[in-house]
């Protein structure tokens, strides 16, 4: 059977170079039309993004399990083992973090607000430097 996609990305890989020098024109073309463009999509990004948390926040009770704090701006994940590089140093890592805790398959991360993730970071000595598996060297 035709299938359109894998047509459709042949077509855009084989033709590349004349596809992309007609959309670099048509961008110096219409500059107000792709500053536009850019600025909805990061918001609409943003606000994409930060519905994802608010789930990821419901799902862990909507307030800090430490002090009760319940204002979602000022909420953190907090690893329980610190073990959070490991969630923000691969492609698409926070993404499948926040997914993962809304299905609730995260049992080793708690709501925290933002002092009481530094106090524990603090407290359990978890400001080392690390290397993560691309072997860049990170302070976590
Ligand atoms: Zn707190």
């Amino acid at each position: 059977m035709f299938d359109r996609k894998k047509y459709m990305a042949e077509y855009r890989f084989k033709n590349r170079v004349r596809m992309n020098a007609y959309a670099r024109e048509h961008r110096r073309e219409n500059p107000e039309m792709y500053r536009r463009h850019e600025r909805s999509r990061a918001q609409y990004q943003r606000g994409w993004k930060w519905g994802l948390r608010l789930k990821a926040f419901a799902a862990l009770g909507d307030k800090c399990v430490r002090c009760g704090y319940d204002d979602p701006r000022a909420f953190q994940f907090n690893h329980k083992n610190g073990d959070g590089w490991k969630d923000v140093s691969s492609a698409n890592g926070h993404y499948r973090m926040l997914k993962d805790i809304i299905a609730g398959k995260r049992s080793d991360i708690e709501l925290t607000c933002a002092n009481c993730n530094m106090i524990h970071a603090r407290e359990n000595n978890l400001f080392r430097i690390r290397e993560n598996d691309m072997g860049e060297i990170r302070v976590n």
